[in-house]
This record gives structure tokens, C-alpha cells and sequence, in this order.
């Protein structure tokens, strides 16, 4: 077994536990900064462990087109490439492929595509993709699927469906037939490494610290899609539990539908997935849906919403939403989020946020993006403790509340 799974406490549906990754420990409900070509924009490796993000997203597509993922292996897998100690996870590359309509052909096999950086034609199949995986050397891959649009009739979300299923077993195959090709099977040094009591974690221990049960090497997801349609949600959902995976992920959404149809499905599919295994809801959301998912017992996510928003000026604070290119600013003294205990709300104002903001610095990227990461993951640690507690809070419009009995 590569990976471990421990529910510690449940509160409702929400629940808070611990996942055990060769490279980490992590905390769940947990957010998962985006890291698309290797870093995370603007915020250097050990700014991100300071902040304390225990695990980040590596994307495929982007990794394999640039700098290619020979290259990466020979550096010792993105961990050793970016020089990452903590956990990984890595696309399959299906969703940046599909979001390239104009620029793809899609066939039984797989997919063609042409890259967006120079025209050059590539291909991938759940074969390639996992490959491609095998040598970035995440600790969580993740099986290679078809993301349905938005909106599609019912012919052709079963018809996605169907070929996802096919592609899950496809990636499955592959997968254990390389998985122990990954690139650091030898001994990383002073990297994190869980002892045999699963749940203490010392730092650079011997690798005969880790019991012989658990197996150093990568975990293989599986996703769930099925469209906007419950019923072939709940179809995908027993198609790839068959299948057989340590993890589910549910894909296919926050690709443009109405914010209550996501939660819709998101709440029927987890129905359908394992209590025991962990549960990845890929691409969502703002402060308020990841507080919202956790509490449904998502245990996973990820979202380029608050690296993105900060390199636009747009920050997350507990009173709401700042948008610091606006004039009203110009002389506030005042730091950005009185409640925030990150270096930026610590030490500087909004005067001199939007100041940097409106002379185009690369200060006001880094500095905002991390602001608005200390908030997401501030946000999951509270809903932890608030599981922990058993009491489920709401959180709506930056304010955090408990709901009547
Ligand atoms: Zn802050």
C-alpha cells in the first residue's frame, strides 16, 4: 500500500483525517495550492512551507510540453527538480488537453493535440499520460479521462462517461505495470518520512523507519465524471470503484454551470464514492464552496482561484472581497485583512498594496498571492477544527457562523 487514509472524526457528512503520501503527512479537508509549470506563482518552495501548504499540484500537460518530462526525471522527479520535500499531485493532462477544442482530436485511443506554445503536434493516451506521470513522480496521479463540456445532451455525456470508464482501466493497467519506474525509489535524504506509529512524523529518519506494509511509490486515482446527469454520476461513480482505486476524484465540474448545479452533483456523487478512501473535488472553488465541500466530506480540492485573483488585485479577507486597485485605497493605512496573521497583513498597508498594485511591481504578485494563500489554507484549517470540535460552520460572504440547531 502506497497510501493511508485514517477518518479521525466526522461531524455530519464533513470529515477531518490524515492521508500518509511517501513524501507527507497531510491534514484533511486539505486545499492544494496550484503549482502548473513547477512553482506556484510568485511564491518561492520555502515561502509555501511557511505558510504551511502540505501538499501542491504539478501539471502534466504544461510539465510534459515544458521543460519535458525526461528532463524532470532525471532531476529526480519534481521533488527533487523544484525542490519539494512535501506531497505531490499531478493531472493527467486530460483537462488542459480538452480545453484546447480548437487545437485537438479526440479518438477511441486517445487524444491529439497541438501544444499552445508552438503549434507542435503531440499525443496522449491513458498510457502516455501515465507514463508521463510515472516520470514526474507526484505522489498522487491521476487516471487519464475525458472532461465533458458545458452544456452537452444526454448521447453525449453517456458517450464521455463510457470512454472515461475505459480510459480509468486503461490508466489502472498501465500504471502497475510501471509504477516502481518512479524516480526516487532510492532514499531522499532529509525528507519527510512517516514512522511505523502512522500519524508521528520525524524528520529525517532512516528510510527502514517505514514499515514494510507501506510501499514507496505513487497512488493512482480515479474520476468520476458523467456530466451534469446524477444518474450517470452514480454510473461513473460504481464503473471506477470496480475498476479500483486508493482515491476518488470528482471531475467534470466548475466547467461553467450554475454554482448550485455543482453542488448538486458534487453531494449525489459523494454518495456513490467510498466513506474509507479519500475524495478529491478537482477545480473548485472560492472561500465559501471549499468551506461548503468540506462540510459535504470532500477531503481534497484544488483551485487556481487565489493565486489567480491575487496577480489581478483581487484578494480574499475575512471581510470580504478587495479589490486593492481601487482609488479608495490610495491612503488607507490600514493592513489589508485585520485578521490575518500572514507577513503581508503583519507589516504592510493597503495604501502601499495598491500602490504597488498600480505601478505593475512584481512585489504586488508575490506579496497578494500570498495573502490570498494563507487565507485558503487558514480557511481549511479552521473547518478541521471545527470537524475536530463537531460543529459544522458556515461560511458565507468572509464571516464564519454556526448554523441554528
Ligand atoms: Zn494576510
Amino acid at each position: 500500500m502506497s497510501l493511508e487514509f485514517l477518518i479521525e472524526k466526522t461531524s455530519g457528512p464533513g470529515r477531518r483525517g490524515r492521508l500518509r503520501t511517501p513524501h507527507a503527512e497531510i491534514e484533511t479537508p486539505v486545499f492544494m495550492p496550484v503549482g502548473t509549470v513547477a512553482s506556484v506563482k510568485g511564491v518561492p518552495q520555502d515561502t509555501l512551507e511557511e505558510l504551511g501548504a502540505q501538499i501542491i499540484l504539478g501539471n502534466t500537460y504544461h510539465l510534459y510540453l515544458r521543460p519535458g518530462v525526461e528532463t524532470v526525471r532525471k532531476m529526480g522527479g519534481l521533488h527533487g527538480f523544484m525542490s519539494w520535500n512535501r506531497a505531490i499531485l499531478t493531472d493527467s493532462g486530460g483537462f488542459q488537453v480538452f480545453s484546447l477544442s480548437e487545437l485537438r482530436k479526440l479518438t477511441e485511443d486517445g487524444v491529439t493535440f497541438r501544444s499552445h506554445l508552438d503549434g507542435s503536434s503531440h499525443f496522449f493516451s491513458p498510457e502516455s499520460a501515465m507514463e508521463a506521470q510515472i516520470s514526474l513522480g507526484a505522489d498522487i496521479i491521476m487516471a487519464f479521462d475525458e472532461c465533458t463540456e458545458y452544456p452537452a445532451d444526454q448521447a453525449r455525456m453517456r458517450q464521455s462517461m463510457e470512454l472515461t470508464a475505459r480510459w480509468a482501466a486503461r490508466s489502472k493497467k498501465y500504471f502497475e505495470e510501471h509504477k516502481h519506474n518512479v524516480p526516487w525509489k532510492t532514499p531522499l535524504g532529509k525528507e519527510h518520512v512517516a514512522t511505523a506509529a502512522f500519524g508521528r512524523v520525524t524528520t529525517g529518519q532512516p528510510k527502514a523507519a517505514v514499515p514494510t506494509c507501506f510501499e514507496r511509490t505513487q497512488s493512482l486515482f480515479g474520476i468520476v465524471q458523467g456530466g451534469m446527469d446524477r444518474a450517470l454520476r452514480k454510473e461513473s461513480a460504481e464503473r471506477t470503484i470496480e475498476i479500483g482505486f486508493p482515491g476518488y476524484a470528482i471531475g467534470g465540474l466548475s466547467v461553467g454551470e450554475p454554482r448550485e448545479l455543482t453542488r448538486e452533483i458534487v453531494e449525489s456523487t459523494l454518495e456513490h464514492l467510498p466513506k474509507d478512501k479519500p475524495r478529491y473535488l478537482m477545480g473548485v472553488g472560492t472561500p465559501e464552496e471549499i468551506v461548503e465541500y468540506a462540510n459535504l466530506g470532500v477531503d481534497m480540492m484544488d483551485c487556481v482561484l487565489p493565486t489567480r485573483a491575487a496577480r489581478h488585485g483581487l484578494l480574499f479577507t475575512s471581510e470580504g472581497k478587495v479589490s486593492i486597485k481601487q482609488a479608495r485605497y490610495v491612503q488607507d493605512q490600514g493592513s489589508l485583512d485585520p485578521n490575518c496573521s500572514c507577513r503581508v497583513c503583519q507589516r504592510y498597508s493597503r495604501a502601499y498594496l495598491r500602490h504597488l498594485y498600480a505601478s505593475n511591481e512584481v512585489l504586488a504578485q508575490v506579496l497578494n498571492t500570498i495573502h490570498n494563500l494563507t487565507f485558503y489554507l487558514d480557511t481549511m484549517r479552521r473547518v478541521r477544527h471545527s470537524i475536530s470540535l463537531g460543529e459544522e460552520y458556515r461560511f458565507l460572504s468572509g464571516v464564519w457562523s454556526r448554523p441554528a440547531p
